[in-house]
């Protein structure tokens, strides 16, 4: 088998399409070398070799080494250097480089092969002694942090108490004689940490970071991130072993990483950092603040130091060149790392770059423009779920602001909450439901989880490529970075800038979009959406087959919903409209009634309140359909609960509170999901259906005439499981609706159909068919149903669950395909074949679920429905899904 592929002098054996086998980074160095870009030479051991090593008792194949070995003297030739050789050594890096982007959370080591002899050799060779010392104290702090597993700060904290007592400031301050001294120091902490010497072999040092990086995709913030990402195990990573390029060789190198557009607000120009006299690692972790790329942004940020563009102009012309020919080749932003060593510039990463779902769409939708892509592709770009980012408020600008600080603005969208200072507090924070910001110096991959669990992320330190602002933009988190005002005291746990003083609790307000930091938590604004967004959800809206409705219970949720482009109301839940207290006293009574006399005294005062809705919804929706399910939850939600709500509301019905708890005991179930609710109360009790349906078809008939557009109200009974039901309930709409006819001379043009969330429903739906004029599945009670669980009841079980790899995903965010799906898949097969054409939606959470949305486009269904801000998502969704 071949486990490792070359790349290098303009040439390479791998390629960009070859990503699951040599990992994203390795087959885009490949493909950067077979376009003739400056790449340092290299291989990538393969993603193969990844899974061999964890089958086999994390070993290796028998011919690893003879592959690596020659690949290795390969790269020797182009270089003219040896690995290993005192004389004139070649040193390495060793990259781990997954399929999917992982920033950060896998291991890298640089600058291996240095030892007391050959850091001596590359002193002489380049003549400069303090880069070769730099780099060997670089090599001993990366490998033993990675390979050895000692700790980084150990480090850190030889150094700082070295420059302290040297009075230095910044890590160039040190000349040669400084860094052979600490190299001596670094080593000796190694030998006092571990027992032995720092390894001098450069055989050994190969083998153990190959080793380390494999090791590496099992650790636990990789775990982790590949949980929330979705990212199998069974991938595996790839490694690269690359020569060296050095970015700290004086004033003529530098290292950096650049956007080819601006990633967020997608707009068109090289975006992005570098710093002079410095390796790779030197930027990610924000240890000194970078310079910008061009001179534009200098400008803009009022930097006081020197772009790249006018301190390295030739290099930035190469870069220029360079990411003029990526992005036309790759047809798509790229994210890209580069180092300069005396003069010249070399390529050492190129991806497709992390975006805000803003620069996705403006550059999804320039690229239109440029010729780069055609429409479809522009639709497929856009991640659906990554809409929702969008729909986040802003502050208000009118709102009264007290600064803070103010830092980069790293991730747009502005977020609120109470400060907290360490991940466990802001998952400890989000338990409780309390909103938070999570305010670090920087963040490291460690601190991933309560990054997610906060509402917004602050960091003293770090720049726009920063771990922080990075992850954050990847989930739309509003981020500030950065802030170097900002104290932060984890011990004391408080923050201190410009004289004040926050502590843990406190609430304060970040603006991802300006960069400020506010005191307290400050008004915001709904959003606003931008053009490419309308842009591209017309060129969405013309692939897609899926009609997109919405969840909708009142006339204001109606209109947001039409704003966002939905297509009608797939569910109106008519139990909401009850729970006012004047409607809710009626209710009550009705309920309370002693026979059906009663109840039908109570609905009367019932029926003004429920027209009055319809005839607002009818209204808001102009013509468009409105699906209105009846009345769906058990009764007893509709009684007071505790000894002081029955003492109440016996005051307002005059019941006595013994009777009333009396009633509340008789109504009591012991398990109501599946109890006396949706259409078994209307089959009981018929009056409460005919009432619904009076105030359904006065409605129509009123809203008809004052828009004069003709209302097509589709009645819903729920939770039918036979045909019968649904014939008792259906008898007594149809009835209603000839009274309703003569009684206003007017038509009504009405549909009576079911929700189909009963297993027995979706087998048995050739016979319901017969009588319901159009189905949709509620999906949120069929999954409860199908799999037998309660959905308010899973949390106890469903994180084992899917740790344990019993579920991928939960099945009510996700809609079960094997499962639910096939229940879904039969309902309407038999279904349609009693009645062709039969109209099918989704109603329930899954409808605002890209990858079920996806689903229903595949099973033939003519709608979803979901809750109005998702109507966005669902119709990318459902384009993509017809792409
Ligand atoms: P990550 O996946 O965390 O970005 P990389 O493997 O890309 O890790 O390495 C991080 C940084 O190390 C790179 O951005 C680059 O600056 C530096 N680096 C890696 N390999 C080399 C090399 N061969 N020469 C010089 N610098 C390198
Ligand atoms: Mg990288
Ligand atoms: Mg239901």
């Amino acid at each position: 088998t071949k486990w490792v592929y070359s790349f290098g002098d303009g040439k390479a054996e791998g390629e960009a399409g070859m990503r699951n086998l040599l990992g994203g980074k390795g087959a885009n160095l490949a493909e950067m070398s077979n376009l003739g870009l400056p790449v340092p030479p290299g291989f990538t051991v393969t993603t193969e070799v990844c899974t061999h090593f964890y089958a086999h008792e994390r070993t290796y194949p028998d011919d690893l080494k003879d592959q690596v070995r020659g690949a290795l003297a390969e790269v020797g030739r182009i270089t003219g250097k040896r690995f290993g050789d005192a004389q004139n050594p070649l040193l390495v890096s060793v990259r781990s480089g997954a399929r999917a982007s992982m920033p950060g959370m896998m291991d890298t080591v640089l600058n291996l092969g240095l030892n007391d002899e050959t850091v001596e050799a590359v002193a002489k060779a380049s003549g400069d002694r303090r880069f070769a010392y730099d780099s060997y104290r670089r090599f001993i702090t990366m490998y033993s942090n990675v390979v050895l597993g000692l700790e980084h700060h150990e480090f850190e904290e030889a150094l700082d108490l070295y420059k302290d007592r040297k009075g230095y400031s910044l890590d160039t301050d040190l000349d040669a004689d400084d860094w052979v001294k600490l190299v001596g120091t670094y080593k000796t902490i190694v030998e006092t940490g571990l027992g032995r010497a720092f390894p001098q072999d450069p055989e050994e040092q190969l083998w153990g970071a190959v080793g380390a990086v494999f090791e590496s995709w099992m650790n636990d913030r990789a775990i982790t991130y590949r949980e929330l990402h979705d990212i199998p195990a069974s991938w595996g990573t790839a490694v690269n072993v690359q020569s060296m390029v050095f970015g700290n060789r004086g004033d003529t190198s530098a290292t950096g990483v650049a956007f080819t557009r601006n990633p967020s607000t997608g707009e068109r120009a090289l975006y992005g950092e570098f710093l002079i006299n410095a390796q790779g690692e030197d930027v990610v972790a924000g240890i000194r603040t970078p310079q910008d790329i061009t001179e534009a942004a200098a400008r803009a940020s009022g930097s006081d130091k020197p772009s790249m563009e006018k301190a390295m102009p030739d290099s930035y012309a190469e870069l220029v060149r360079i990411y003029g020919l990526l992005e036309k080749h790759y047809r798509d932003m790229q994210d890209m790392e580069f180092t300069v060593e005396e003069g010249k510039l070399w390529m050492l990463q190129t991806r497709s770059g992390k975006r805000t779902v803003k620069a996705a769409l403006r550059i999804a939708v320039e690229m239109v423009a440029e010729g780069l892509i055609s429409e479809d592709e522009a639709v497929s770009r856009v991640d659906p779920a990554a809409l929702d980012q969008l729909l986040h408020p802003t502050i208000d600008p009118d709102a009264e602001r007290t600064l803070l600080t103010k830092g980069l603005p790293a991730s747009p969208g502005a977020a609120a909450g109470e400060v907290v200072f360490s991940s466990e507090e802001a998952e400890k924070a989000k338990k409780d439901g309390r909103p938070c910001i999570l305010v670090r110096v920087e963040t490291s991959p460690e601190d991933i989880k309560g990054m997610l669990a906060a509402e917004g992320i602050l960091t003293a330190r770090g720049g726009m490529t920063s771990h922080a602002a990075v992850v954050a933009r990847g989930w739309g988190k509003p981020c500030v970075s950065g802030a170097g005002t900002l104290r932060v005291d984890y011990a004391k746990r408080v923050a201190v800038a410009g004289g004040k003083t926050v502590k843990a609790g406190d609430f304060i307000t970040i603006d991802g979009g300006t960069g400020q930091v506010l005191l307290g938590a400050v008004g915001m604004r709904p959003p606003e959406l931008s053009g490419e967004f309308s842009t591209l959800m017309t060129w969405a809206d013309r692939v897609r087959r899926l009609k997109v409705r919405t969840n909708a219970d009142t006339a204001t949720d109606a209109k947001a919903a039409r704003d966002f482009g939905a297509e009608g109301i797939g569910l109106c839940r008519t139990e909401h409209m009850f729970f006012e207290p004047a409607r809710l006293v009626a209710m009550r009574e009705m309920i309370l009634a002693e026979d059906e006399k009663g109840r039908r005294a109570a609905l009367a005062k019932l029926l003004p309140f429920q027209r009055q809705d319809f005839v607002e919804l009818f209204t808001v929706m102009k013509g468009l359909p409105v699906t209105i399910r009846l009345l769906d939850p058990p009764l007893h939600e509709f009684l007071p609960q505790g000894d002081k709500d029955i003492a109440e509301v016996a005051a307002q019905t005059g019941l006595s509170p013994e009777n009333l708890r009396r009633r509340a005991a008789e109504l009591h179930e012991h398990n109501p999901m599946l109890g006396f609710r949706g259409c078994r109360l209307a089959v009981a009790y018929p009056e409460i259906a005919e009432m619904q349906a009076r105030a359904i078809f006065e409605a129509a008939v009123e809203a008809g005439k004052a828009t004069g557009e003709a209302v097509q109200p589709e009645i819903m009974v729920p939770l039918v499981m036979t045909k019968r039901e649904l014939d008792i309930v259906k008898g007594r709409i149809d009835a209603m609706a000839k009274a309703v006819t003569e009684e206003t001379a007017a038509t009504i043009d009405y549909q009576v159909g079911t929700m189909i969330e009963l297993p027995r429903a979706a087998l048995r739906a050739g016979e319901i068919a017969e009588s319901a004029e159009f189905f949709s599945f509620g999906t949120n009670d069929l999954t409860q149903t199908a799999l037998g669980i309660s959905r308010d009841d899973a949390g106890t079980f469903l994180d084992i669950y899917r740790k344990k790899g019993v579920f991928e995903t939960d099945p009510f965010m996700s809609l079960d395909r094997e499962g639910v799906g096939e229940l879904v898949s039969i309902g309407i097969e038999r279904g349609r074949k009693t009645r062709a054409g039969l109209k099918v939606g989704i109603c329930g959470e899954h409808g605002g679920d890209p990858a079920s949305v996806v689903f229903c486009h595949g099973a033939g269904l003519d709608y979803v429905s979901c809750s109005p801000f998702r109507v966005p998502i669902a119709r990318l969704a459902a384009a993509q899904a017809a792409l």
